[in-house]
């Protein structure tokens, strides 16, 4: 190899241009339908293509058959162009020739016709570095150069430019040549070499060359050297001087394994590298991941390494011990692994709690807590044993059900009749609901009782329409009585249901749904919905 690469690849068209097509496209169509602009600006990150393009452009312009967006290579004008020696293109760098006499005396060559083609063109590289005098001189044969005058401004910084050459100019964005296509255009200069390569060697460089092609170029030629002949990812990042990919890979899975010692022993291998460098190499391999969609690295876990990686930089920055500092970061990133152990068990409780709990664990839950309700009641009314107890709680599962039936009850006399709907709900509570059997208690007296008396067909249709319609009903009246035969609603005995039976002895006149116990029961019960 004689010649360096980005020389003998340099492209001298248009169609040869790497990653720019949008810029092309317009230069050529302006240049086939000579609508040509005096001044151009060509702006965008080093080695995107900008000097490359301004010399097939002029060469597009002074080309025999021009201009023309497909020079025809042939003619002196071209061949000239294309060696670097036309006497009508004329290139300055802005960076060393920056003061207001550089730019005095181009204007001065603005001032005779060009010597042999139709055009006298100025590129000037990195036109931003011009001081501040020198763009003022330069400002007026911007604005109304001679006709047979073209410049061509190239810049990595155009927001350095003043205003006032911006609106004189004609400016192009060229952006950065993506890694997808800096490996292509790789892949075709290897082939036409003959060079031997892995995909993964070319990324690579690509990575290396920061989005700069004539950088990769540049890398390339290394790199071919280096590796006699043969790209493979190892040798490639060797004369880099990045890790081994494998190394990196063996850096992860040590992570993901929490294996501290082999971390250990890595750390020390890692001496001879830049830790910054194996910082970015981590980053770099982590991303590959996230977007394979690797399972191992889930949206989290990327986050919290991403998170502890771009620390360590800072860490860096201020420690230069960096071997400790990269142990540091290792064993955070293991640490990183329990919190999202920790974040998956978050989930799974959650999920267990949307779930229905089973009934078993509820039960001995609900039955231990009131126990311990049960204990807190100074008089218990009811002398309850453990065994009573474990059948409270296994049937408080249907105790709760029977609750909100009869709150559909009340719902539905309140829609029949609010009246009648106020008046059972203010002196009526559940007591149970077994067998078919629906115990009642009633505290009504005077108005509310013959209130429910006369209502009692709606009343008894509604609680069948409710708890079913064989539903036997018994009412139980808790209130002190001023007279016995009275309580029981006729009805109740027309019906042959149940006969009301004498509540006193058996019952502290509170219904039992107000009674300590089956207040807590509820309450638990109360988060167990259906
Ligand atoms: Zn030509």
């Amino acid at each position: 190899m004689s010649q360096v690469l980005a020389l003998k690849y340099r492209p001298t068209s248009f169609d040869k241009l790497v990653g720019q097509e949008t810029i092309t496209n317009t230069l050529s169509l302006a240049l086939s339908s000579n609508r040509l602009s005096h001044a151009y600006l060509f702006s965008g990150l080093r080695g995107s293509g900008k000097t490359s393009t301004a010399r097939i452009f002029a060469k597009a312009l002074v080309c025999d058959n021009g201009p023309t967006a497909t020079p025809c290579e042939t003619c002196e004008n071209c061949k000239m162009a294309n060696e670097n020696r036309h006497i009508d293109i004329i290139e300055m760098d802005a960076a060393s020739s920056r003061k207001i006499d550089d730019i005095r005396e181009l204007i001065e060559h603005t001032k005779y016709k060009p010597n042999i083609a139709r055009y006298k063109i100025f590129i000037i590289d990195e036109v931003h570095m011009l001081t501040r005098e020198a763009f003022n001189a330069l400002l007026k044969t911007l604005e109304e150069p001679p006709e047979y005058i073209k410049f061509i401004l190239a810049t990595t910084d155009p927001m350095k430019l003043p205003a006032t050459i911006l609106s004189r100019t004609q400016h192009f964005r060229f952006k950065q040549i993506s890694k997808s296509e800096t490996v292509k255009h790789l892949a075709h200069i290897l082939n036409l070499e003959n060079i031997n390569y892995t995909n993964d060697a070319l990324e690579i460089v690509a990575r290396a060359g920061n989005g700069s092609l004539r950088d990769t170029l540049t890398l390339l030629d290394q790199a071919i050297i280096f590796s006699k002949g043969s790209l493979t990812p190892s040798n490639v990042a060797s004369m880099l001087g990045l890790l081994d990919p494998m190394k990196i890979e063996e850096i992860y899975e040590s992570i993901l394994n929490e294996d501290r010692k082999k971390l250990l022993e890595i750390t020390k291998e890692l001496d001879e590298y830049e830790s910054e460098t194996v910082i970015d190499e981590l980053i770099a391999y982590l991303k590959d991941r996230y977007f394979e969609q690797d399972v191992r690295y889930s949206n989290m876990l990327c986050e919290r390494f991403l998170r502890i990686l771009s620390e360590a930089k800072n860490l860096l920055y201020i420690n230069a011990n960096d071997s400790f500092v990269l142990l540091l970061v290792f064993f955070k990133m293991v640490e990183a692994l329990n919190v999202k152990k920790i974040d998956d068990m978050i989930t799974a409780l959650e999920n267990e709690k949307n779930l229905h709990v089973s009934p078993k664990i509820s039960q001995i839950v609900q039955k231990e807590e009131m126990k311990q309700s049960f204990s807190k009641i100074e008089q218990p009314p009811l002398s309850v044993s453990d065994e009573d107890m474990e059948k409270e709680a296994s049937t408080s599962v249907f105790l709760n059900k029977n609750i909100e039936l009869f709150q559909k009850l009340i719902e539905k006399m309140n829609d029949r009749s609010v009246e009648i709907g106020e008046c059972f709900e203010s002196s009526v509570s559940f007591t149970s609901f077994e067998d078919g059997k629906l115990e009642l208690s009633s505290s009504a007296e005077g108005e509310n009782r013959l209130k429910l008396r006369h209502n009692w067909s709606t009343i008894k249709h509604l609680i069948q329409d409710t708890f079913g319609i064989e539903t036997k009903i018994n009412i139980i009246q808790t209130e002190p009585k001023e007279d016995k035969e009275e309580e029981k609603p006729q009805e109740v005995e027309k019906a042959e249901e149940v006969p009301l039976e004498k509540t006193e002895e058996q019952n502290n006149t509170a219904p039992l749904s107000k009674h300590p116990f089956v207040k807590k029961a509820m309450e638990l019960l109360g988060q167990d919905n259906e």
